[in-house]
């Protein structure tokens, strides 16, 4: 972890790196590998930009060891009463999804087997999308208002909060809510998504002084590729798309400047500046975990997205 100490009521921030393997098409389309992980706190883009991380995981390395390095810390915290937060971002195609989804399996089975029958969790899924807010449990809902209670707690005016009884059930509720997402096609991925995705799992255990609620986030975020490549002609909806892209590039902006300043310790921390930071808020704010991950692909072809993610997670430290 990079800052604070156990007892002070700080955030912690890591940041970590995921480089996926180069895919068989792309293998088979004489893509090269661009990068090299030279250690597990370092990597390299091409011959000589060296970049150093909290950590580094190569391609061959897998859900099982992310999950040790990551996600079981991640989940004890959760447990101990903190509010806790994944993140992955990065590219279109990089591995977000794959790397949130498979890490959520892992957290899930694992709060499965240590939970006891007797505690209340709940969960809500929201997508952040065009500056709007949308309930993915029930997508049929009006869009959410952003609300800030008295206790100062910002949330989604609205949202259906599913009560879930088992861990096992998490899953279904999850994967059910995360296939209704907004998705257009780009000529970077066919099913790019162009929005975040905020599964938020709480849970309410007694302790000796009472209750203690804590939140857990995994936020799959939206490609974070440039709108130059995502083009689009008039007849297709360009109008739109290139739209969706400023928002998202805002929140992504407005998320680095949130973990930039939380790592710096800032009194000021600008969670107003987008809704995805403003939806935030309340986890990352106080004493709590975050994980950022960042996905990149380790092929020449995208070199220049690799290396704006990699700047762009070197910056939020
Ligand atoms: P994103 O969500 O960032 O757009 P995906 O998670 O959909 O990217 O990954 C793009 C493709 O790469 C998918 O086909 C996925 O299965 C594959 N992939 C991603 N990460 C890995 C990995 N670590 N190992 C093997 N395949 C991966
Ligand atoms: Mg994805």
């Amino acid at each position: 972890m990079r800052t604070g100490t156990d007892d002070a009521a700080e955030t912690q921030v890591q940041v970590c790196v995921r480089a996926r393997p180069l895919l068989p098409n792309e293998a088979s389309h004489y893509e090269r590998q661009c990068i090299r992980v030279a250690d597990g706190n370092s990597i390299v883009v091409g011959n000589d930009r060296a970049f150093g991380f909290d950590r580094v995981f190569a391609g061959d390395v897998g859900g099982e060891a992310i999950f040790s390095a990551v996600g079981h810390p991640t989940i004890e915290a959760f447990l101990d009463g903190f509010n806790a937060t994944i993140l992955a971002y990065g590219q279109t195609g990089a591995g977000k999804t794959f790397t949130m989804n498979d890490l959520m399996k892992r957290c899930v089975h694992h709060l499965h087997k240590v939970l006891s029958h007797d505690c209340k969790m709940t969960l809500s899924v929201l997508e952040v999308y065009n500056e709007q807010v949308i309930d993915l449990l029930d997508p049929s809902r009006p869009r959410l208002q952003v609300r800030e209670g008295n206790d100062g707690d910002v949330f989604a005016a609205g949202q259906m909060v599913a009560e879930v009884t088992a861990a096992a059930d998490l899953l279904s509720y999850i994967e059910a809510a995360t296939s209704s997402r907004s998705t257009a096609s780009t000529n970077t991925n066919a099913t790019s998504s162009r929005s975040h995705c905020i599964a938020t799992v709480m849970l309410t255990t007694k302790s000796d002084t009472g209750r203690v609620t804590s939140r857990l986030n995994f936020v799959d975020l939206a490609g974070s590729e440039r709108i130059k490549k995502a083009h689009t002609t008039a007849n297709t909806g360009g109008t739109e798309r290139v739209r969706e892209g400023i928002h998202i590039n805002g929140g992504l902006l407005a998320l680095g400047n949130v973990i930039h300043a939380l790592c710096d310790g800032k009194s000021h921390v600008p969670f107003r500046s987008s809704k995805l930071t403003r939806m935030l808020q309340s986890s990352l704010a106080g004493n709590s975990r975050t994980v950022m991950i960042a996905c990149v692909s380790s092929s020449d072809q995208s070199m220049d997205e690799t290396l704006n993610t990699l700047k762009y997670a070197d910056r939020a430290r």
